[in-house]
């Protein structure tokens, strides 16, 4: 068979777009071959929506292209240049360690970003080996992948390989490489970058590119790039919002780590809450908490305020206009934010419609889940299935009242209890990734090579609104521990 047909035969069917905008974008070179590749993690679902042929890939042909040792027809693998606000700090990065073979053209017409993270060294490396560990990216597949199943945008897990080469961190570690999917890996900071070095065509060159990807629907006049930042605060604000409604804290909001196409992506050290409490941290760098749960709405319209100011040139040509006019963008942020959020919470709560006193009922609530330590996940859950057990807070007779002017709430309604409680069951995942289940996961994984307990857990954690009998013991809590629990980077 030739390479043509071999990769046509595995289903690919790879542009370049990206390729083709301004050198200064990025550098051309494949990935660096690896020793012995084994395919670990292959995403199936995902595979058939991207229009792959799940069997071609898993041969030792397909396997090779996930591995970086071989290049599929029509790719022309390159790293991307970007910079960015990394704990507020503008700096340049890049992909230091991913190479973006293509994007593939699925069978629906949609375009989709094939990058292999862990795939060696690359010109933005600066110290780096330009690899990753089996563990962190394992982590990500099951962290993207639930988020998804939640509904959340996100890029997604289509395959992880282990290399047969070990890396060196603090131990030595099994080598892996991801196969990560994305609808563009433009980032903040990727105009950021542009903005600082690049000249105002390539400026340009860039956002009409991201307009034409990721909102074909803005129309090509003078306003394209106003209409640009709008939609992305939009598609922010909502992203942020979901996060909020499942208590998924992200860890490292740089404005590296934030799309154009308002997907949630880099899974280094995000974790979901457990108990209730808007300073909760897990990241291990983060010292001052500055990406904790309660502060990611912030952030957030702080790294639009980073995007919105690499636009400024192109907004108007005189600055203090665009300036101007970038305020009046940007000072919609809390409104969006608060309206997803709120409309999501009325959700979860079982509000069909809408009343003044809906928002300190919903205040009232939280209030009481941070004053008596109780696990948001599961207390959500509790209200959807009626069951008022296990949770101290349903002792207290201030939670007693709290029920009490809730059920009255819900009489004034048209609804049914059992749309009441379809709503609920929608809006309330019955499994979160808990940390203990995560870590239970990996270490059999990567300690043992047993990958049962992460497939029982990929499986229960793919349709987290089920309700099913399967995922009761999934909403259980780990014994108390006398460490908090920590996450890391990921490198
Ligand atoms: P992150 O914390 O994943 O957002 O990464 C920040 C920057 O560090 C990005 O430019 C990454 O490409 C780079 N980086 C992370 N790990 C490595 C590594 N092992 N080798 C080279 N570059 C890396
Ligand atoms: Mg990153």
């Amino acid at each position: 068979m030739t390479k043509r047909q071999q990769s046509l035969e595995m289903g690919w069917h790879l542009d370049n777009s990206y390729s083709r905008l301004p050198k200064s974008f990025f550098t051309s070179l494949n990935p660096t071959p690896v020793q012995s590749p084994a395919l670990i993690m292959f995403n199936d679902s995902l595979a058939i929506s991207l229009g792959l042929n799940a069997g071609a890939l898993r041969s030792e042909e397909g396997v090779a292209i996930f591995a970086g040792n071989a290049i599929p027809e029509d790719a022309l693998p390159l790293a991307q240049a970007y910079a960015g606000h990394q704990f507020g700090n503008f700096t340049m990065l890049g992909d230091g360690r991913a190479v973006l073979l293509g994007e593939q053209l699925t069978p629906e017409g949609k375009r989709f970003d094939i990058q292999l993270k862990g795939a060696g060294r690359t010109p933005y490396s600066r110290g780096g080996d330009g690899r990753a560990a089996l563990g962190p990216m394992l982590r990500e597949y099951i962290m993207s992948e639930a988020m998804h199943a939640l509904g959340i945008p996100t890029t997604r897990a289509l395959a992880v390989v282990t290399t047969g080469e070990s890396i060196i961190r603090e131990t030595d570690l099994p080598g892996a490489i991801l196969t990560r999917v994305a609808s563009s890996h433009l980032r903040f900071g990727t105009f950021q970058y542009v903005a600082k070095w690049g000249t105002d065509d390539e400026l340009r060159a860039l956002a009409d590119y991201a307009l034409q990807r990721h909102y074909p629907e803005i129309e090509e006049n003078d306003g394209r790039y106003l209409a640009l930042l709008q939609a992305v605060i939009q598609r922010q604000a909502a992203l942020v919002a979901k996060w909020q409604l499942v208590g998924f804290i992200h860890g490292v909001m740089n404005t590296d780590n934030m799309t154009i196409s308002g997907e949630t992506i880099d899974y280094g050290p995000c974790a979901f809450m457990d108990t209730y409490n808007p300073a909760t941290v897990f990241s291990s760098i983060d010292i001052q908490g500055r990406y904790a749960y309660g502060n990611q709405p912030n952030i957030v319209g702080w790294n639009l305020a980073r995007f919105a100011e690499s636009l400024l040139s192109l907004l108007h040509e005189e600055y203090a206009e665009g300036a101007r006019l970038a305020q009046d963008e940007l000072s919609d942020f809390s409104e969006h934010y608060y309206a997803n959020w709120f409309a999501g919470m009325r959700a979860k709560l079982g509000l069909f419609n809408e009343e003044k006193q809906d928002e300190s009922l919903m205040g009232h609530l939280l209030q009481l889940m941070e004053q008596h330590d109780a696990d948001y996940t599961n207390i959500f859950r509790a209200l959807t299935l009626n069951q008022l057990t296990d949770e101290a807070l349903f002792e207290t007779s201030e939670f007693t009242q709290w029920y009490e002017l809730w059920q009255e709430r819900l009489t004034r309604q048209q609804a049914s209890k059992e749309s009441v409680q379809q709503l609920m069951r929608d809006s309330n995942p019955a499994v979160i990734p808990r940390n203990h289940r995560v870590e239970a996961a990996l270490e059999a994984a990567v300690q043992r090579g047993d990958y049962r307990v992460m497939q029982e857990l990929l499986d229960v954690l793919s349709n987290p609104y089920a309700y099913s009998n399967q995922q009761v013991n999934y909403a259980s809590l780990p014994a108390p521990s006398t460490s908090p629990y920590q996450t890391y980077c990921g490198t």
